[in-house]
């Protein structure tokens, strides 16, 4: 287990802001003295200063589901790093598999808004993960050193300290069908080890690898308990209070 683990709620393009303050409340209530874990949520944009209001007095941290990589300028459409600054928000989602399958966004992009956002200070959590065609083609491995290594390119060491890697599998997304905690440990400790050919073991050892994809109360615990699994990514399961408290609150 690499550092605090962290459990992050992705609320994708889902919930009104009234919806929003309202969850974030019960998240908050829900995170109430915990001390060895940390709790992150990410709603969408417009919700975000609301959401951060409401647990300023809480351990919960908020996150954005994306980021620009300029300061301001001709982007329709994009929100900049200093943009969620300004509310708080220090801390974003990056190359989640809607933004790359649906959106179009490749390795290329992920690794400008990643630099980017590194610059401002802010910490990403960078997503990976393979299709369910490359895992049947065997090319899990290849393809998740490529989007790391892609991913990662011009990151220094000293900036490593703020990046989150989270490892999302497509074809566990939104599918209800979660990697067993045997393949997620494999994948997990195969991006350790790339982590560590790419800067160095001890800083790959420091490096929290969350899991995505179909996570719920009833298989939180056993991913938590490999030993690569530093936290999870979730998405479903976070939109309802007392699933995502569960999950949170994971033995
Ligand atoms: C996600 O949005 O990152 C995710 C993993 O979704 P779900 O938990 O619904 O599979």
């Amino acid at each position: 287990m690499a550092g605090t683990p962290l459990i992050a709620g992705n609320w994708k393009m889902h919930l009104t802001r009234a919806e929003s303050v309202e969850l974030a409340r019960a998240v908050a209530a829900a995170s109430t003295g915990l001390t060895d874990r940390e709790v992150m949520i990410a709603p969408a944009f417009l919700s975000l200063a609301a959401v951060k209001e409401v647990v300023a007095d809480s351990p919960v941290r908020v996150a954005a589901q994306n980021v620009a990589w300029e300061k301001q300028g001709a982007f329709t459409g994009e929100i900049s790093p200093p943009m969620l600054q300004d509310i708080g928000v220090d801390m974003v989602i990056l190359g989640h598999s809607e933004r790359r399958h649906v959106f179009g966004e490749d390795d290329a992009m992920v690794n400008r808004r990643l630099t980017g956002t590194l610059q401002f200070g802010l910490s990403p959590i960078l997503c990976i993960g393979e299709t369910l065609e490359e895992r049947e083609q065997e090319k899990t491995f290849t393809v998740i050193e490529e989007q790391l290594r892609q991913g990662l390119k011009d990151v220094q060491s000293d900036q490593m300290k703020q990046v989150v890697v989270a490892y999302e599998p497509v074809w566990a997304i939104g599918t209800g069908r979660t990697a067993t905690k045997e393949q997620a440990q494999e994948v997990h400790a195969f991006i350790r080890t790339a982590l560590a050919d790419l800067y160095e073991k001890t800083l790959a050892d420091a490096v929290r690898i969350l899991y995505g994809g179909s996570v719920k109360p009833e298989n939180i615990d056993s991913l938590m308990a490999q030993p690569d699994v530093d936290g999870a990514l979730v998405g479903g399961a976070a939109l309802q209070a007392e699933s995502f408290a569960r999950i949170i609150n994971f033995t």
